[in-house]
C-alpha cells in the first residue's frame, strides 16, 4: 500500500523529535587575526570560509533571530548561543552589541537562551568588557601553554606569537571578574601530544589564574592519527589529572575529568549525562553567509559533512534534524556501537568516544575513537583515584554495569 499525500510511508525511518536543548554555533566573523597552525577552521577540509562574507551578514542576523524563535516556539527548551568565528571579535562592538539585542528580543519569553563567546582574546579592551558585562556573557579563551608553547602554534599571519597580547586581555577579563562585573573566563586549550600536560596545567592555573579549564584532543580521525599523538595524548591528560588532584581544590574545574568523576561518582549523572557527555548531534553551525550546518568539528570531515543544504532563509530546524545527515550523525551517537566497544567496561561512560574521531573514509563511524586505548587508561586512573579517596568500587561498577 502506498502512503497518501502527506503521510509517512510505513518503512520510512522515525522522523527525529526536535531536541530539548541545542546549541548555536555563529560564526560572526569568518576570517581571523591569528592562523593557528592546528586550526581546523581554516585549514582543513571544509573551504567555504573561502566564499563567505568576512562579517555576518544583517540578513544572516535577521534569517537567525527567524530561526532561534521558530526553533523555540517548535519546542526546544534551551538555546545556547556560542559567538565563534575565525576571530568573533573581529565583528565591531556596536553591532556585536546589536546582535545581542536582535537575538535577545527574538528570544525573550520563548525559551531559556544563553550568550557565550570563544576568542582569542588578542582584541580585548575595556569596551568588549562592558559588552560581555552588559550581557553576561561567558566567555572562552583559547590559550595553548606558556608563551613559548602557545607562541609554537598560535601565531599572527606574519608568524608572530600571540600570547601577549592575549595575556593583556585576559587581564582585562579577570579585573572585571574580580569586581564581580562578570564571571571568570574559562580556558579552552588545545591538548599539545608533544608538550606536558602537567607543566601547561600549572601555567594556566599559578600564573595565569584560570579555574575553570577544558583541554579539547586533536581531530584526528583514523585517516589521520598515529600512534605518537595517541601516546602523548593520554600521557598530558594524565599530566593534567596528577597536578589537578594535586591541588585539590573544589574552585578548580577541569571539564574532561570533573565530568567524568560525576558519572563514576553519581547514578543520575552516570544515566542522564553521560550518554550526552560527547553528543554533537544537537550543535548546528551557523555561517556569516546564512548557512546552517552540523558542528565545525563534523563540518571539517569534509565531503558531505561540509556541503551546505540549509540555511537560515529557506529552512527551519524541523528540516534539518529530518535530513540525512543529521541522521546518521545521530545514529552514530545514540544508536550504534562499533564492533571493537563490543564487550569494553567502559562503554556506558564512553560510548565509543567523540564521533568525529571514530571517522575513516571507508567506513564512516563504523570504528571506536582513535583515542580508545587512551581513554581506557585515563579511565582507569581516574577510577585508580576515586578508590583510594574512599569512593565504593562496587557503585562505580554497577553504574558502568
Ligand atoms: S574505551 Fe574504547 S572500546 Fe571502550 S567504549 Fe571507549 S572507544 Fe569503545
Amino acid at each position: 500500500m502506498t502512503a497518501g499525500a502527506g503521510e509517512r510511508p510505513a518503512n520510512a525511518p522515525a522522523p527525529f523529535a526536535i531536541p530539548e536543548r541545542m546549541e548555536l554555533i555563529v560564526k560572526v566573523a569568518e576570517r581571523c587575526n591569528l592562523a593557528c597552525t592546528y586550526c581546523y577552521f581554516f585549514f582543513h577540509k571544509d573551504r567555504s570560509y573561502e566564499s563567505h562574507p568576512a562579517l555576518i551578514t544583517e540578513d544572516s542576523v535577521n534569517g537567525l533571530c527567524d530561526f532561534a524563535s521558530s526553533a523555540a516556539l517548535s519546542g526546544v527548551k534551551t538555546i545556547a548561543i556560542v559567538f565563534h568565528g575565525g576571530e568573533p571579535l573581529l565583528l565591531k562592538p556596536q553591532r556585536f552589541d546589536a546582535l545581542c539585542e536582535a537575538l535577545s528580543a527574538a528570544l525573550e519569553g520563548l525559551c531559556n537562551y544563553s550568550f557565550s563567546v570563544q576568542t582569542n582574546a588578542t582584541l580585548i579592551d575595556e569596551t568588549w568588557v562592558d559588552l560581555f558585562a552588559k550581557w553576561r556573557m561567558s566567555v572562552g579563551v583559547s590559550l595553548d601553554g606558556d608563551e613559548a608553547r602557545n607562541d609554537a602554534y598560535r601565531i599572527d599571519h606574519q608568524g608572530r606569537g600571540s600570547y601577549q597580547n592575549a595575556l593583556k586581555g585576559l587581564r582585562l577579563l579577570q579585573g572585571a571578574a574580580a569586581e564581580g562585573r562578570m564571571g571568570n573566563p574559562g580556558l579552552l586549550s588545545v591538548v599539545d601530544p608533544e608538550g606536558s600536560g602537567a607543566a601547561a596545567y600549572r601555567h594556566f592555573v599559578d600564573e595565569l589564574g584560570f579555574r575553570r579549564l577544558s583541554f579539547l584532543l586533536l581531530d584526528e580521525t583514523h585517516d589521520t592519527i598515529t600512534p605518537k599523538i595517541v601516546k602523548g595524548t593520554e600521557d598530558f591528560m594524565l599530566g593534567v589529572f596528577q597536578e589537578w588532584t594535586r591541588d585539590d581544590r573544589k574552585d578548580i574545574t577541569v571539564r574532561f575529568f570533573s565530568e567524568l568523576i560525576a558519572c563514576f561518582c553519581s547514578d543520575e549523572e552516570m544515566k542522564h549525562f553521560a550518554p550526552y557527555r560527547e553528543d554533537m548531534s544537537n550543535v548546528f553551525t551557523v555561517s556569516s553567509a546564512g548557512d546552517v550546518g552540523m558542528d565545525d568539528v563534523i563540518r571539517s570531515l569534509g565531503g558531505r559533512f561540509a556541503e551546505h543544504r540549509f540555511n537560515l532563509f529557506d529552512h527551519r530546524l524541523e528540516t534539518v534534524v529530518q535530513s540525512d545527515l543529521y541522521r546518521e550523525i545521530r545514529t552514530a551517537i545514540h544508536a550504534h556501537r562499533p564492533a571493537a566497544c563490543a564487550a569494553c567496561d567502559w562503554w556506558k561512560l564512553c560510548r565509543g568516544g567523540r564521533v568525529n574521531t571514530r571517522f575513516d573514509e571507508a567506513s564512516g563511524f563504523e570504528r571506536e575513537t582513535v583515542y580508545c586505548s587512551a581513554l581506557k587508561n585515563i579511565y582507569s586512573r581516574v577510577v585508580s583515584y576515586l578508590l583510594d579517596n574512599g569512593i565504593d568500587g562496587d557503585d562505580i561498577l554497577r553504574r558502568l554495569s
